[in-house]
């Protein structure tokens, strides 16, 4: 078995005060996510709707379920029930879906904005823009059954550490313009979801409340 308890304290004694770990476990077996848990580890991040069903059903209950993909509206209704946080929230309409599905499960659900910095084509993401046009709209504060918690974004996958420092810095500048605008009395909104396996002794220097790491931990993936 690949040695999970060891690499989490491992990554758990580099994180700064206030600093959190969602650990990833995408494709990994449920005996490694119990190994993590065993340690204490009770937050999970998985980026595929079935795959989480499925661990969801089968591991302890007090997990905390952060999905971390790209989410497409018709599957919301599927993890609404149980989801713990919905960290890559890029549109308007998905935050609609996630209110109304939220709603029906008599729950509100914590949801981070996802923001588009890294060079990478994707289409996921909303640039600073579109970010700032969607809190300025201000349809969200109707969206009673949805709580924004704050950002979350995925810098460059490259070696140039000042490019990855640069992008986790726009992105905390931005965060603290829109708690500024939009969230100064709200204390829920104060995360900051940056850095992964390759990048988190960085994110942890640039502002990171929340780290979101796989490979470090549990190992490759194996898809
Ligand atoms: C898979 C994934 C991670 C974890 O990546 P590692 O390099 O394995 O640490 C973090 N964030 C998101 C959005 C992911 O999809």
């Amino acid at each position: 078995m690949y040695p999970v308890k060891e690499n989490l304290h491992k990554v758990l004694s580099q994180l700064p005060e206030g600093v959190r770990l969602v650990a990833i476990s995408k494709y990994h077996p449920n005996e490694y996510i119990e190994a993590a848990y065993e340690e204490g580890q009770r937050i999970f991040g998985e980026s595929h709707e079935q795959e989480l069903k499925q661990k969801h059903a089968t591991l302890p209950s007090d997990i905390e379920w952060h999905f971390i993909g790209h989410l497409q509206t018709n599957k919301v209704k599927y993890i609404a029930p149980y989801i713990s946080m919905i960290e890559a929230v890029d549109s308007l309409k998905l935050l609609r879906e996630i209110d109304k599905q939220a709603a029906k499960n008599g729950r509100t659900i914590k949801v981070l904005l996802e923001l588009h910095i890294a060079e990478e084509e994707t289409k996921y993401g909303l640039s600073l823009d579109s970010c700032r046009q969607l809190l300025e709209d201000g349809e969200w504060r109707q969206l009673e059954h949805v709580q924004i918690c704050g950002l979350m974004m995925m810098a460059s996958n490259v070696d140039d550490e000042q490019q990855i420092r640069s992008e986790m810095m726009l992105a905390a500048g931005f965060f603290d313009e829109v708690k500024q605008k939009y969230f100064a009395e709200d204390d829920a909104f104060c995360e900051r979801s940056w850095g992964m396996s390759h990048d988190f002794p960085i994110a942890c220097e640039c502002g990171s409340t929340m780290v979101r790491i796989g490979t470090t931990i549990f190992g490759p993936r194996i898809y």
